[in-house]
């Protein structure tokens, strides 16, 4: 009775829009159609889009030069401006009611990662930023996937022992040294096969050093699920 008088006073909004929606967590049939999912060809190691005619396996000119520490990465959404709401009202907003459908999506999106993984793990963030905002958005969707997934999920075993400027406005060399042995991870994971979990893929800097902590630990494999990817080198000032 509690939920039906607060849908009456607060009426759940579509998660893109102030559109009214009969439940939350939903998305209109319109803006829901504009929602940019990634599907394949994909850079089998960094999940960037490729071109049509690129066969399974290949990887992108960035992965074929330099191979990141982590095994695959890969993202539901391209990072677009539906995206880049969804996220902001997640991260600062703390709206959590799109929370289960995101998960759903990263479900289907890392499925082959998720079946082979021994446990998720979210990307940390360091304490004085959590006692600030009071939560960590990737634990959140990390909790979410681990879910929808049936795999547990680990909410300490990587921690951020420096803390470092914000990434937004660094370009990817800038980030990779500003994340660089920032993370550590906390415990053993010999021969385990770790799912680390973020909100948004940028140039990938934050998911490298959680990959390189995990295999300092002793994992044996290290992927990653986020809810979006950026596409365009443009989108990496956020
Ligand atoms: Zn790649």
């Amino acid at each position: 009775m509690i939920s039906q008088l607060s849908d009456l006073i607060w009426p759940p909004r579509s998660l893109l829009s102030e559109t009214i929606v009969d439940r939350p967590g939903v998305i209109e049939p319109q803006l829901w159609g504009e929602l940019r999912f990634l599907s394949q060809p994909l850079c089998a190691c960094c999940g960037f889009p490729l071109p049509d005619h690129a066969a399974e396996g290949d990887r992108c000119a960035a992965c074929a030069a330099d191979a990141p520490a982590y095994d695959s990465a890969c993202a539901a959404l391209a990072y677009d401006d539906h995206a880049r709401k969804l996220i902001l009202d997640l991260k600062r907003g703390g709206r959590r009611d799109g929370l289960p459908v995101f998960a759903r999506w990263m479900a289907a999106a890392g499925a082959e990662r998720l079946d082979r993984a021994d446990f998720l793990a979210p990307a940390p963030m360091h304490w004085t930023r959590l006692a600030v905002r009071s939560f960590n958005q990737a634990a959140w969707l990390t909790q979410a996937l681990a879910r929808a997934s049936g795999k547990p999920w680990k909410p300490a075993a990587l921690v951020r022992v420096k803390r470092r400027r914000s990434q937004a406005g660094l370009s990817a060399s800038e980030r990779r040294r500003n994340v660089g042995g920032a993370i550590k991870a906390s415990g053993r994971f010999k021969g385990k096969t770790v799912v680390v979990v973020d909100d948004v893929f940028t140039t990938g800097a934050t998911l490298e050093a959680c990959a390189r902590a995990l295999r300092k630990a002793g994992a044996a494999e290290v992927h990653a699920v986020t809810l979006a990817r950026v596409v365009r080198p443009a989108d990496i000032l956020i």
